[in-house]
């Protein structure tokens, strides 16, 4: 996995408009989750994710809606458009954004592809990131 940097600000929010939220400057990494829970909540057959220090990101308009998807995480979403926000593990401090949902989807690229033993066989990927079966290996 690679970490990047936030230079600035980040901004963004939901299909609808009615959340928005802002990342303060500073470490970011983002990946590819292939994992069918995250298929399954955003309805794509992958979804970026782009993980910073909790503190680091607030709802600036709106309050999501809250699905506790798993005994370690919740997951948070417009309950008007239904846009999928965030991934939040409840034992660790920090959060991952969905990379769609930023003004500018671009500003840190993925560095590795996870869960990739359900990534969908028609999914045609040409990039020569490291992929790891499950999520990331452990310490
Ligand atoms: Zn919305
Ligand atoms: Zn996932």
């Amino acid at each position: 996995m690679t970490t990047s940097t936030l230079a600035r600000e980040a901004l963004g929010g939901c299909l609808c408009g009615g959340l928005r939220y802002r990342i303060a400057p500073g470490g970011a990494m983002a990946v590819y989750c292939h994992c069918r829970m995250c298929q399954r909540a955003a309805g794509a057959p992958v979804v970026a994710w782009l993980t910073v220090a909790a503190s680091r990101f607030t709802y600036v308009v709106g309050a999501p809606a809250i699905y506790r998807s798993s005994e370690t995480a919740r997951r948070e979403f417009c309950a008007v458009c239904g846009s999928h926000i965030a991934f939040r593990p409840v034992d660790r401090a920090e959060i991952d954004v969905a990379c769609g949902t930023l003004d500018d989807p671009a500003i840190v690229a993925p560095s590795a592809h996870i869960w990739w033993e359900s990534k969908i066989p028609w999914l045609a990927l040409e990039d020569a990131l490291p992929h790891h079966l499950k999520g990331f290996p452990g310490p």
